[in-house]
């Protein structure tokens, strides 16, 4: 793959994209592979190695288990682009991406989540997902390792849930998008100039000045940041996320769900390993250039849910870890996409929480229908605009993990 240059090769462009992780590449792709559109697109990234990004550090995976009906959509497209993605592409040196469908499995403790669960699946039925509910003894018999005394029931689903190899997908987004023309560059944007109700121009750390049609906002955890620097605010912080990669001694005699429990630790199976996350107790907005481990957590928490819920997890090893950082929503942890409400040429692909890889499809090609068309095509975004955040109106989530 070639280096990104450091100086973009024109002073204007249609769309300046900030941020080249998998939205920036994704609303690049979408553009370059649309019919319509033939504009000069910037992406402009402060990190080329992506090392930090959420997308690099992210769990990859996909659930049609959520709780909006708009969630389950843009997961139901998802899954459709990814098993289709070579023919998606249009490209026959594009390879196909590896999926492992081990389903997810929400287990609840409460009568509260069970309600919950039964309400959600109800709606998920209806619009073709595969989720049931399942008792205990349902559980115990498709999955005999877990414990289920405390179980009051399960929501589960096989159907297009579980991981997806979200890294290729971004490569060849990225790989095809510039082999279409748009540029990709090293460079940080560090201003943007607004001028009647207008972006105008980004501001790189380098001193360039450049011009812009489009500016769409895709900084992840730094969304905020960048919403500032038009004058507006966005309710995204940093936020840290854990996970551990472990051996078993006794290996599970088949795939383990992706299990939450209902303490919100989650697990499942990661080719011949394991892969557990766990949201800290103490959740607070954190630096973005803070990734500092806390190794208390595995043991006081995350393993004993484990040796819990699957007793043959007593007998564990992590072999990997890290930290991630959520791109958090603080109002309902989830999506903000669209136009600002002032500066109207001011796009958000921002506050995915958890769950922005496998939206990537779906808010890249939304982005680009409203770049080329001034409004949603394929599929009504508009409950994840910014309207519901100024207006303080949740679109309930409870599903997050
Ligand atoms: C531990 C963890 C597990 C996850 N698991 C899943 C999962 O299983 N499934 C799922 O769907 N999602 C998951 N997610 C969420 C998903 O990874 C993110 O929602 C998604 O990667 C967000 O992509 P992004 O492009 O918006 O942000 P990022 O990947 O963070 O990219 C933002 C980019 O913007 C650049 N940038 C920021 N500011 C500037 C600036 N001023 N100028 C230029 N560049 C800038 C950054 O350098 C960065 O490369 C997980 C996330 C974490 C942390």
């Amino acid at each position: 793959m070639a280096q990104f240059e450091t100086v973009p090769a024109e002073n204007t462009y249609d769309v300046v994209i900030i941020g080249g992780a998998i939205m920036g590449a994704s609303v690049a792709w979408f553009l370059a592979a649309n019919p319509v559109f033939n504009g000069r697109v910037l992406v402009v990234e402060r990190d080329p190695s992506y090392r930090n990004s959420s997308t690099a550090l992210s769990n990859s995976c996909m659930r049609q288990q959520f709780s909006s009906e708009i969630n389950v959509r843009i997961s139901q497209f998802a899954a459709r682009y990814v098993t289709a993605f070579r023919e998606e592409m249009g490209d026959e040196r594009v390879p196909d991406i590896h999926t492992h469908f081990f389903g997810y499995m929400y287990l609840a403790g409460s009568e509260d989540f069970a309600a919950h669960l039964q309400k959600t699946v109800s709606m998920q039925a209806k619009l073709g997902a595969g989720s049931r509910i399942m008792t205990p003894d349902e559980i115990a018999q498709a999955y005999p390792f877990y414990r289920t005394d405390d179980i009051l029931l399960g929501a589960h689903n096989l159907r297009d849930e579980g991981y997806f190899d979200g890294g290729t997908m971004f490569e060849w987004w990225r790989r095809l998008a510039r082999e279409r023309g748009v540029e990709f560059v090293s460079g940080e944007v560090v201003g943007i100039e607004v001028d009647a109700g207008r972006a105008r121009a980004v501001r790189l750390a380098n001193g360039e000045r450049i011009g812009c049609g489009w500016v769409v906002n895709a900084a992840g955890p730094r969304a905020a940041q960048v919403a500032s620097m038009a004058g507006r605010a966005l309710p995204v912080e940093p936020r840290k996320r854990y996970t551990w990669v472990f051996e078993a001694e006794r290996p599970l005699d088949r795939a383990l769900p992706l299990t939450i429990d209902p303490t919100g630790v989650h697990v499942r199976s990661d080719g011949g390993y394991y892969m557990a996350g766990a949201t800290p107790d103490h959740d607070p907005a954190v630096d973005p250039d803070d990734f500092a481990a806390d190794h208390s957590l595995w043991e006081a928490k995350v393993w004993p849910v484990l040796a819990h819920r699957i007793p043959a997890f007593e007998a564990i090893r992590v072999v990997n870890e890290w930290v991630g950082h959520y791109a958090y929503n603080t109002l309902d942890q989830n999506a903000v996409v669209g136009p600002d409400d002032e500066v109207e040429n001011l796009l958000y692909a921002n506050g995915f929480s958890g769950h922005g890889l496998q939206q990537a499809p779906a808010m890249g090609r939304g982005l680009a229908e409203w770049i080329t068309t001034g409004g949603w095509q394929t599929l009504d975004l508009s409950p994840l605009g910014i309207d519901r955040v100024r207006r303080g109106v949740r679109q309930d989530e409870a599903a997050i993990i």
